[in-house]
């Protein structure tokens, strides 16, 4: 960064300490940060055709005056001016308030242009500007800025102003000139000055174009660096895997692989070989075959003389996985164990000396796995499912144990392609974007509340033939307590009418571990006919006898979230069914209800999510990592996003990037994030 443009803002000449305290409040410290204030939008001056125009649009129109101006006085000081104006075909009226003076600056039969909202059935413009005379060119749109205090839009222009006039000369480039070129960028200078003082709808689009490539370029680089560092730095281990075993292994499952996870295998078994630590999320929707994957990576590291773990969210699951995964395993003579917390005393003791000798080749359990008292032999590989939340803080236990392992993350989750490679930017990411052959699809219906009586018919009908059901209550966010009441209060109405036929179950956030762990393992194995629960259960659960799921309020959930939750049935050979309780009171609501019955494709679910509500909302407010962008919209620019990640990706791994005075912007940024060090980001 150029250091003149790092100077303070009083450094330019008229803005005093007083106004700097004003800019510092709105985070602007520097000339260079003063430049950076980019608009929010635009107001638009462009003429307009009042053919086309909509009610309540603002418009800029140019006409002539059709009769003398009348003024009405009313109230203290207040006024209204009125015009005919004849534009085009239309006779309409211009109205001003309270600026009476016009009305001797104007006569019959002028030409004159005004902007202000059309209202399309008064036929008439409420002005707040106008030119004497025809509609001039010069000035088609004019930004519009956040400020604060007393600071006006206006003022704040002239300060920009102030500051293109001392400093427009020391504006240099920040993009290498080799991207600039490959994608007919402008430059810095000319796209600071089209996006505070454009003249044409072109000047904005280009000088935008610009700040998002660039404000995607710079985060993407610093992903990448990190990505490369977290490689190289870490030594992995090189785990060469026996392949023939490996595919004997795979020839041995019930079923084929489907391509989607023959592909997937490759990237993760290519990762595993190689010297560099693998660091990948997989993606696909419930029951596309993660866990058949993430066994065959197992497998492959004990072939190469390495123990794995899996861990998972649950210990219901844990044991379900840790079952399942020992059936296919052990004719090959691979030794699993399950480790939760329910496992104490002298068989802890056992399984821990074990695994420390080796003995043990697969852990399977919840994330305790990677406690202090647990050391493995010689541990090669980790997979996670369904968390997200392992990240930095348990590779950092992992390190410290001297441990060095392969991790791969598995989720279902359907994060939009746009989404990971923002948040997760620095990882490897594959996806099994297809299903086994021969599922059946979930039928989803959105019904109204008033329809229970129905829909209790239709689960009773489910019941009769042994099926069981979920029955989800949201979670009501201002109030844990209300949140139990309504789940309480729907498990005493499914009691009632379900009473002597079949047993309901009960879970909530306020139940023990111990507690939940019951009643989910009674409805697992059928002691239980229907479950009603609050999204707790939400997380992986596998109960292939459920084929009801019936939500309650359901317009109160993400997309993402419903759709985590629909996956909880299907999961056997009878058609299952999903029935959304809904009365969305928006447009946007009834929206979302019909896109779930619509399609069963997690991706495209998650796409309207994200598009519907935004990136902040759709982790949740605790999931972090999704950077701010100024100008950038991940949504709609995901093209530039996807561009600049493979530019920043290639640059990473580029001599020249490392050496050539055109990208010393690019590294200096490095080194200020902290990437290159391997701090922690800003
Ligand atoms: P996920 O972990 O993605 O939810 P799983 O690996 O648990 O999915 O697979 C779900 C079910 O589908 C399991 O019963 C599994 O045995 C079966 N399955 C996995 N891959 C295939 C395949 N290629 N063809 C048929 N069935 C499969
Ligand atoms: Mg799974």
């Amino acid at each position: 960064m150029n250091d003149k443009l790092n100077q303070t803002v009083t450094a330019i000449k008229g803005i005093g300490e007083e106004t700097a305290q004003i800019l510092a409040e709105m985070n602007i410290l520097t000339v260079n940060d003063l430049f950076e204030h980019f608009p929010y939008r635009y107001e638009d001056y462009r003429l307009r055709d009042l053919a086309d125009a909509k009610h309540e649009e603002r418009v800029t129109v140019e006409g002539k005056v059709h009769s003398e101006p009348s003024l009405v006085y009313y109230g203290r000081k207040k006024s209204r001016l009125t015009i005919r104006l004849l534009v085009g075909r239309y006779l309409i009226q211009v109205i001003f308030f309270n600026q009476p003076y016009l009305k001797n600056k104007i006569s019959i039969n002028n030409t004159i242009t005004v902007t202000g909202k059309w209202d399309q059935h008064r036929q008439s413009i409420t002005a707040n500007s106008i030119q004497f005379g025809p509609y001039s060119k010069n000035k088609e749109f004019e930004p519009v800025y956040a400020v604060k205090g007393n600071l006006t839009v206006k003022g704040l222009r002239r300060l920009i102003n102030l500051a293109f006039s001392q400093f427009g000369e020391d504006i240099h480039e920040t993009l290498p000139v080799s991207l600039l070129k490959k994608y007919k960028l402008m430059n810095r200078r000319d796209a600071l000055r089209a996006i505070h003082f454009p003249f044409t709808s072109e000047d904005i689009k280009q000088a935008r174009r610009r700040f998002v490539y660039e404000e995607f370029l710079y985060f993407q680089i610093k992903m990448q660096a990190l990505r490369k560092f977290e490689r190289e730095n870490s030594n992995g281990v090189a785990q060469k895997y026996d392949l023939e075993k490996v595919k004997q292994f795979i020839s041995s499952l019930p079923f084929s692989l489907t391509t989607a996870q023959k592909r997937v295998t490759n990237e993760i078994l290519f990762d595993m070989k190689s010297q560099f630590r693998m660091n990948r999320l997989l993606q696909g929707d419930v029951g596309s075959g993660k866990t058949a994957v993430a066994t065959i990576a197992l497998f492959a590291s004990v072939t190469a003389g390495y123990q794995g773990a899996l861990m998972v969210p649950t210990e219901i699951l844990a044991e379900q996985h840790a079952e399942s995964i020992t059936s296919l395993l052990e004719p090959f003579g691979i030794r699993c164990e399950l480790l939760t917390s329910a496992i104490k005393g002298k068989r802890r003791r056992e399984i821990l000396q074990q695994l420390q000798a080796g003995e043990i080749d697969i852990l399977i359990g919840t994330h305790a796995l990677i406690q202090d008292e647990v050391h493995f032999h010689q541990l090669g590989l980790v997979i996670t499912d369904e968390q997200h939340r392992f990240g930095v803080e348990q590779r950092r236990v992992l390190r410290e144990k001297g441990e060095n392992p392969d991790v791969l993350f598995m989720t279902a989750t359907p994060i939009p392609r746009t989404l990971a490679i923002t948040a997760f930017g620095e990882m490897d990411v594959s996806v099994i974007n297809e299903m086994p052959a021969g599922r059946k699809t979930i039928e989803t219906y959105w019904a109204k509340h008033e329809m229970l009586d129905r829909i209790l018919a239709f689960m009773e009908k489910e019941l009769s033939k042994g099926r069981q059901a979920y029955v989800i209550c949201p979670l009501i966010e201002e109030s844990d307590k209300l949140d139990v009441q309504n789940a309480i209060d729907v498990y005493n109405q499914l009691e009632a009418y379900f009473h002597g036929r079949y047993k309901v179950g009960l879970m909530h956030g306020r139940l023990h571990s111990e507690e939940k762990e019951a009643v989910m393992k009674a409805f697992s194995v059928n002691e239980i006919q229907i479950l009603v629960s609050t999204t707790v259960v939400e997380v992986g659960v596998n109960v292939p006898n459920a084929t009801v799921m019936v939500i309650y309020d359901a317009e109160r959930f993400g997309l993402a979230q419903l759709h985590q939750l629909r996956g909880r049935v299907g999961r056997g050979s009878e058609q299952s069914y999903c029935i959304l309780l809904a009365d969305p009171k928006t447009e946007v609501g009834k929206e979302r209800m019909r896109i779930m019955t619509e399609t069963n494709d997690g991706f495209v679910l998650s796409e309207k999510d994200l598009e519907l509500r935004g990136p902040g909302d759709f982790f949740g407010k605790k999931q972090s990592g999704i950077p701010e962008f100024k100008v950038a919209d991940m949504v709609h620019d995901y093209r530039a996003l996807e561009a600049a990640r493979n530019d920043a990706a290639k640059l990473i791994q580029s001599k020249e990037f490392w050496e050539l005075p055109e990208y010393a912007s690019l590294r200096d940024h490095l080194y200020r994030s902290g990437a290159l060090s391997g701090e922690k980001l800003d």
